[in-house]
């Protein structure tokens, strides 16, 4: 999988476009604001999850940003 960081960043938002082996790219964020600090992802996996069980589990693509540390804020 490929990283790219995107070029503009709403405030508080760390956008992460990750490319799978599969083409498929995915929309990663880190948000941190007052009282909110999570990770999201634009993924099938996360979303379903998510939407099943309230579950902020991370997906593969979260944990590629993350363990390749080319998110700067540490979760
Ligand atoms: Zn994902």
């Amino acid at each position: 999988m490929k990283i790219a960081l995107a070029k503009k960043n709403p405030q508080g938002v760390h956008v992460f476009y990750v490319l799978s082996k599969s083409g498929r790219r995915y929309t990663v964020q880190f948000i941190r604001r007052a009282r909110m600090k999570r990770w999201d992802c634009t993924c099938p996996d996360f979303t379903f999850r998510r939407q099943l069980k309230g579950s902020h589990r991370f997906c593969k693509h979260i944990h590629y940003v993350t363990c390749t540390g080319a998110s700067k804020p540490r979760a």
